[in-house]
């Protein structure tokens, strides 16, 4: 018997220890994320940012010819233009990549993934990685305390609070990802992961910033360091580490397990798929959820699918307690209810009030 907690983008908002320098930013949910990457990008030097993020002017480009802002490669006064969010932009590269341009656009040294959605999956690194770049988020430090032996977490964040919360707790191992991974790198070198049995199991359904896989020898690798957090920010934004089996870099081989919130998401990719699959298998004991800054976006279809299946199945009961920890929960309940038509659902406006 466990509890089953839901992470959404409004969890991450709760951090509040970066160290960036960028005046007036904050961990970004779906519809402030293309605001808040314009604020980081006109802050640094465009020389550097260009370095580090192939194409981003071909990218700031085409968006400003997609929504009226002309065909300048350096003026991001459209990243403030309210009609963008982060998953239609994603939707709007993926299925051009599918269905337009793919012959044209990709590379076969990053595994053919296209041009656009490699500097848009680098640009989410960077603006994630800028936002909660510091010390361990003490809210999910808290949470992480709460968790107890048999709980399950689903976490359709990219970023590591709750992972980085979890491993300093010891309540999770390699192996609670339910992903293969081949190699793990913590702190400086890579070892064979463990595969070992996980107090708390993690769901990154998603996918993980710390997650890499290599596109020519085929190597699933996982980045961990519980000793210096910054480090490991600093090796995920820069994707700073080589493949271990072949060698392989950034520039060749190495891609980020990212899966986009989008129609076009890329189930093909069978560790993911298994991903899924472990994550409805593993429902069948929960006692109560707790979901916390989710909030049913509209193309978060399938995780509405997993809980309607669970229910189906009868592994879940439509009398499953549920609270939601949400500022606005008026929605998510409504959604929750629509699912669990019996459970009682209780509302806690922040995270810092469930964790007290
Ligand atoms: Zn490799």
């Amino acid at each position: 018997m466990g509890v089953l907690y839901i992470l959404g983008a409004g969890c991450s908002k709760n951090y509040h220890q970066s160290k960036s320098n960028v005046p007036g930013v904050s961990p970004p949910l779906n519809g402030d994320f293309f605001k808040i990457a314009g604020k980081i990008i006109d802050h640094y030097d465009w020389a550097s940012f260009f370095g580090s993020i192939i194409g981003l002017d071909h990218f700031v480009r085409d968006m400003n010819e997609l929504f009226g802002y002309g065909n300048s490669e350096t003026d991001t006064k459209v990243f403030d233009d309210d009609r963008l969010t982060l998953e239609s932009v994603m939707n709007y590269f993926y299925a051009r990549s599918k269905l337009i341009d793919y012959d044209s656009f990709s590379s076969p040294l990053f595994g053919g993934q296209h041009h656009r959605i490699r500097t848009l999956n680098e640009l989410l690194a960077h603006v994630l990685v800028e936002t909660m770049m510091g010390d361990n988020c003490e809210l999910h430090r808290r949470l992480a305390g709460l968790c107890n032996r048999g709980d399950i977490v689903w976490n359709m964040n990219y970023d590591i609070l709750m992972d980085n919360a979890l491993f300093e707790a010891g309540k999770i191992t390699e192996s609670a990802y339910s992903m293969r991974f081949d190699y793990t790198l913590t702190h400086n070198s890579y070892h064979p992961t463990v595969d070992s049995a996980s107090p708390v199991k993690i769901f990154k359904l998603h996918g993980s910033l710390n997650w890499v896989q290599c596109t020519i020898c085929d190597r699933n690798l996982l980045l961990r360091d519980e000793r210096f957090p910054i480090r490991l920010w600093k090796r995920i934004r820069d994707l700073s580490a080589e493949c271990p089996k072949c060698g392989s870099g950034r520039y060749h081989g190495l891609e980020r397990l990212i899966v986009p919130p989008a129609a076009a998401k890329e189930f093909d990719n069978v560790g993911i798929r298994y991903l899924w699959k472990a994550a409805f298998d593993t429902c069948k004991n929960v006692e109560k959820i707790v979901s916390i800054g989710f909030s049913f976006s509209p193309l978060d279809y399938e995780l509405e699918m997993l809980l309607r299946s669970l229910v189906e199945r009868h592994a879940l009961s439509t009398k499953i307690p549920v609270t939601i920890v949400n500022p606005d929960g008026a929605g998510p309940a409504s959604r929750f209810h629509s699912i669990f038509d019996k459970s009682k659902i209780i509302r806690v406006r922040s995270l810092a009030s469930f964790v007290k």
